[in-house]
């Protein structure tokens, strides 16, 4: 008997080897292996006669094999098969298969999948290109009863079309997975509460796992193939289930700890009023709001700042910055790139220095004699601000007594390296020269106190799948540009016509504007690429714009240059700047009022619009043109049309969602949350949703409803799955 823990090995018709094979793919037991669904499914249960066919409709076809072969068009090979069944045929079409030639023998029996269609001039139909299977030759050697078997799951029900993997085909999985199903211990244990499974009317696991393989015959091929069925839901919620138990039951560890309650007193309030440049508009107030009132609160901040490019983020993070440093902390912030955190620190020295608040700058390539000085100073509490790249968590940075973290552009930044930098404060604390007059010290409740930690990000995805999906933080959102923009206009033009971008370019740095000119270099073909961007930039700067102030800003530029540019152009002495992606985030520089994108057509949805948000900053109007070079994909096409039709971040980030998949989108791996392996958290938003709620009710228990027992039944195996699933062992 086969448990859902059982090796895959065990299954019958998996040895080693394709248990090598599935693992590949993430499968190394029974119970992942039945995690394994089928992508759609056939109706092969009342499959079509050829003679009701109608064009147009999708079908499925059991027929048998009469002839094949490859006739050679003027403009490709096209492989010919003509099935039967009695005396009506049909005519199936494969471009450019040759490799289809010896597939077929006339007798066999076939299924066929695709669209009906008439041919033009003979009125017949045909189907090109279907999918298809075979189910048995005619000169079979399997005896005859096994045959039988193998023949009962091809044919005469609905049946579930898997993926295949290599070599392991679509039957193969079918057949094995019937084999795993039929030799399941009779139960299978059920994690999930009763109260739960009530709530939601779901089916058994047995019942569930059975019916997502093999459907009943009266299952609606529409719930199928929208993964609607009972089955479906069971077995998506049970996944998505104990992925919300885990994050609900961090976010409730993490209040449970001890933090900092920081004071939001006269004096501090008086503070963030004094270094405001400008008034703050409805919703940065509102959300300084809500996160001074997590920083007061005794138990650790953890907390989303989710804002459009140009919302303005900044000055919300030093407001919150000065509420802790005027509470005796240190705060770090962090930013994705060198450039960015050197903007940062120009800002926070254009607007905290002159109050008097002592900020330090820590990146990589600072020479080792600074370096070893600025760490001295944040090991002794002396800088009050620090901000950093990744540095500050990789190398070996102590602080005196950190108060609060802000990590800018999340996107880039994953949750593990969150949790990394939480964690280095609480050893740093130990040991460590003794500060005077910091509250911090005084007593050693306070000294174990995990810092508040603020989240910036500039990738808006919709709230409640931010809250399903980051449960185990708070979320704030900006959603409301500062006032006096005016809507960046965004163009698309082919390269042909780039005399009359640079026209246009030369027009608006005539009226006192400056541009940026971005070409795109990305790290697989980084030489290649840069070398071009490098070509470029000799040609607009020696030719075009020969008698214009042109600077030239990429990654490889050691850090004295690029900050030597950047403050250039930030200063006006550069007129125009090209750049590779280095300046896609965070980059200010309000006089900017043209981007032209050079092979836009490369550039993902997310970046386009985060380049973009580097213009528009200030009152005059501003241009994007998105200029095309070579072949333009569809998705592609579909990129830039969204960009030329909108500006709001959230409406580019659903597209962007649409376009790429959850997965790629959230680059969930690297952001340390888990891939699903049956959930798509957007088709399955509702049941994420209900998975939420659910998880909090058991945490809330035990009551009248769920047993103790049950609640730690639960927890057991939410851990088990974040382990041994996901990777994940940072769940208490
Ligand atoms: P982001 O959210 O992209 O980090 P920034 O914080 O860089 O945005 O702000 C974008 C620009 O808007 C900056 O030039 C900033 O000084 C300005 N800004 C921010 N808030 C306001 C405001 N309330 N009124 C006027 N200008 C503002
Ligand atoms: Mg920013």
């Amino acid at each position: 008997m086969l448990e859902l823990s059982t090796p895959v090995k065990y299954v019958k018709g998996v040895g080693p080897r394709i248990a090598d094979v599935l693992a590949g793919k993430g499968i190394y037991t029974v119970g992942e292996l039945l995690q394994y669904f089928p992508f759609r499914y056939e109706d092969r249960l009342n499959p079509r006669g050829i003679s009701e066919l109608r064009p147009g409709e999708m079908a499925t076809v059991v027929a048998e094999v009469r002839n094949s072969g490859l006739f050679r068009t003027r403009r490709m090979p096209i492989f010919q098969l003509t099935v039967g069944q009695g005396r009506t045929r049909l005519r199936c079409l494969f471009f450019n298969a040759t490799y289809l030639q010896d597939k077929f023998v006339p007798g066999q029996m076939i299924a066929l999948y695709g669209k009906v269609e008439q041919d033009e001039r003979t009125r017949e139909l045909q189907i090109i290109q279907p999918q298809f299977e075979i189910l048995g030759d005619p000169g079979d050697t399997e005896n005859g009863a096994e045959k039988k078997a193998a023949e009962s799951l091809e044919i005469g029900r609905i049946v579930p079309i898997y993926e295949a993997i290599g070599r392991l085909t679509p039957r193969w999985f079918r057949k094995t997975i019937h084999t795993a199903l039929e030799n399941l211990a009779p139960d299978v244990p059920d994690p999930i509460p009763a109260a739960v499974r009530s709530h939601l009317g779901l089916v058994t696991p047995r019942t569930a796992l059975w019916n997502v393989h093999w459907p009943e015959p009266g299952e609606s091929l529409e719930q199928l193939q929208s993964f609607r069925t009972p089955a479906h839901v069971r077995m998506i919620f049970d996944e998505l289930f104990f992925v919300e138990l885990g994050l609900e039951l961090k976010r409730r560890q993490q209040k449970a700890q001890t933090g900092i309650a920081f004071k939001l007193d006269d004096r501090a309030r008086a503070a963030i009023k004094r270094i405001l440049p400008f008034h703050p508009t409805p919703a940065q107030k509102r959300v300084l709001k809500e996160i001074a009132a997590d920083m007061e609160k005794p138990y650790p901040m953890r907390r989303l700042l989710q804002g459009d490019v140009g919302s303005g983020k900044t000055i919300v993070a030093f407001e919150a910055a000065i509420i802790a440093i005027e509470n005796g902390f240190q705060v770090a912030l962090m930013a994705p790139t060198e450039i960015l955190a050197q903007q940062h620190f120009f800002s926070a020295q254009k607007i905290l220095e002159n109050a008097g608040y002592r900020i330090v700058l820590l990146t990589g390539s600072l020479e080792a004699d600074r370096k070893r000085d600025t760490r001295r100073h944040i090991a002794q509490g002396n800088a009050q601000l620090i901000i950093g790249t990744h540095a500050l968590l990789q190398e070996k940075v102590e602080f005196g007594n950190l108060g609060l973290v802000i990590v800018d552009e999340q996107h880039r930044f994953g949750v593990m390296q969150r949790l990394k930098l939480m964690k280095k404060s609480g050893e740093a604390s130990e040991g460590l020269p003794e500060v005077k007059d910091s509250p911090a010290k005084q007593s050693s409740a306070i000294l174990a106190a995990e810092p508040d930690v603020l989240v910036m990000t500039a990738t808006p995805i919709p709230r409640t799948l931010a809250l399903t999906l980051y449960g185990d933080l708070d979320l704030s959102v900006l959603d409301e540009l500062p006032p006096g923009r005016t809507p960046i206009v965004t163009r698309c033009v082919s390269d042909d016509r780039s005399p009359e971008v640079w026209e246009f370019v030369r027009k608006q740095v005539t009226a006192g504007h400056q541009v940026y000119v971005v070409y795109p270099v990305i790290a697989e073909n980084e030489e290649s690429e840069l070398k071009a961007a490098i070509k470029m930039y000799r040609e607009l700067s020696g030719v075009i714009f020969k008698d214009l102030k042109v600077g030239l800003l990429h990654g490889r530029l050691d850090a004295d240059l690029k900050d030597q540019v950047m403050r250039m152009f930030q200063k006006g002495e550069l007129q125009i700047l090209v750049a590779t992606t280095v300046i896609e985030v965070g980059v200010d520089v309000p006089n900017a009022t043209v981007m032209v994108i050079e092979h836009a057509e490369r550039f993902g949805l997310a970046q386009l619009h985060q380049l973009r948000g580097r213009i528009g900053r200030g009152a005059a109007k501003s241009y994007c043109i998105l200029m095309t070079g070579g072949k333009v994909t569809e998705e592609a096409q579909r990129r830039l049309d969204a960009m030329v039709r909108t500006n709001d971040g959230f409406k580019i980030a659903e597209l962007d969602l649409e376009l790429r998949g959850p997965g790629e989108f959230f680059g969930t791996r690297q952001a340390g949350l888990p891939s699903f392996r049956v959930a798509n958290i957007i088709r399955d938003a509702q049941l994420l949703e209900a998975a939420k709620q659910e998880a909090a009710f058991v945490l809330a228990g035990p009551n009248s409803e769920i047993s103790s027992e049950e609640i730690s039944r639960a927890l057991v195996q939410m851990r088990a799955r974040w382990q041994h699933t996901y990777g994940l062992v940072e769940v208490g």
